[in-house]
């Protein structure tokens, strides 16, 4: 399918807009930018492109701010590579080959990876650790969703969760200061089966 063609189908299906994470699809109490969708007004509708609910604050529109509608993303919802839908914005799941080993959960877009999240998780020492977050578009709340979809997987009121290095750039600084993360930052917390499932110690 050429570039071209595609924008055009996707002009009829609706617009690229940025995401949220909202467990169970319930719509959030505030707007992006901070304002009581209680006071501000907001309107639901359906994203037809992405297959998701679409939310948009009546003070960001009436505004025009950039953000004032976005799509919510269940972060609990993830999906195998075999069984995922080829279109909408949906997360999919790489299980690790081995206990403690790397896996991984992407963001597509119609079957196209968008941004996707490594991560380290060992269930009996309850730890698990984010190893790398890439995203294709910054700023799009793609990387927030993600780590809410590893949180899910691994609930922080039991393990314990850290990172990798992050880098010392400011969009990741922003990205990390506004997510309420967790865990520690830029000290990875590796368990034994991790550090063997990777090969820094030997067995
Ligand atoms: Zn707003
Ligand atoms: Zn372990």
């Amino acid at each position: 399918m050429s570039e071209q063609w595609r924008d055009l189908q996707r002009g009829m299906y609706g617009r690229a807009l940025p995401v949220r994470p909202a467990l169970g699809d319930r719509v959030p109490a505030r707007c992006p930018r901070g304002h009581d969708l209680a006071i501000a007004t907001a309107r639901s509708s359906y994203h037809h492109w992405y297959a998701l609910t679409e939310i948009t604050c009546g003070a960001c529109r009436a505004l025009g701010d950039p953000l004032a509608s976005w799509c919510l993303v269940d972060p609990g919802k993830q999906y195998d590579a075999k069984s995922a839908p080829s279109s909408g914005l949906i997360l999919v799941r790489t299980p690790p080959a081995v206990r403690g080993g790397v896996g991984q959960i992407a963001l597509w877009v119609d079957g196209e990876v968008q941004a996707d999240l490594d991560l380290a998780m060992c269930g009996p020492c309850r730890r698990a650790v984010i190893e790398h977050v890439r995203t294709d578009r910054p700023r799009w709340g793609y990387g927030r969703v993600l780590v809410a979809a590893a949180l899910v997987r691994a609930p922080p009121t039991v393990y314990r969760w850290s990172t990798t290095r992050i880098a010392d750039d400011p969009v990741a600084r922003a990205f990390w200061s506004g997510i309420s993360w967790p865990g520690t930052l830029g000290q990875p917390d590796y368990c034994t089966d991790m550090d063997s499932a990777a090969g820094r110690t030997p067995d």
